[in-house]
């Protein structure tokens, strides 16, 4: 497993962390709005006091799930944060690499951050980061193939 892959996985941990927290929030109000809901519409036969219990009941089961959500989202996000940091200050990254990795984060998906800065040798035909390959006469090559400078 190389370093990049870790990180994609590493990132989408925390991703998936603060996608679970976000839903236990949401779980949270849904239940306290579904109690209080069939606690006022309990109310009209039962009486204006078990609508207020339905109220009560909703919000303290309902604070502590919400209150749990955003502990559990803080996880991933704190992870990220972590994440961010070790990436940045990676001495075993490119700058390349690290805008990479950073785009996943964003955009979450394909490789499309690392292709386009990618480029094809036109001797051998292999994938060279632009960074470390060389143009010549409007053609890249990989440092191998590249053209004696001034040819
Ligand atoms: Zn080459």
């Amino acid at each position: 497993m190389n370093l990049m892959t870790r990180y994609r996985d590493a990132y989408w941990t925390a991703r998936a962390i603060n996608g679970t927290g976000q839903t236990i929030k949401v779980l949270g109000i849904a239940l306290a709005v579904a109690l209080a809901l069939a606690g006022w519409a309990a109310a009209g036969k039962l009486g204006a006091a078990v609508g207020f219990a339905a109220l009560v009941l909703g919000a303290v089961v309902g604070m502590p799930i919400y209150a749990l959500g955003v502990i559990v989202a803080a996880q991933g996000q704190i992870l990220k944060a972590t994440l961010d940091t070790a990436v940045n200050s990676s001495p075993l990254l490119s700058k390349e690499e690290i805008r990479g990795i950073m785009s996943l984060d964003a955009s979450n998906t394909s490789g499309a951050a690392f292709d386009s800065d990618s480029v094809t040798c036109s001797k051998c035909g292999s994938l060279v980061r632009a960074q470390s390959a060389v143009i010549h006469s409007n053609r890249w090559y990989c440092v191998e193939h590249a053209p004696p400078s001034g040819a």
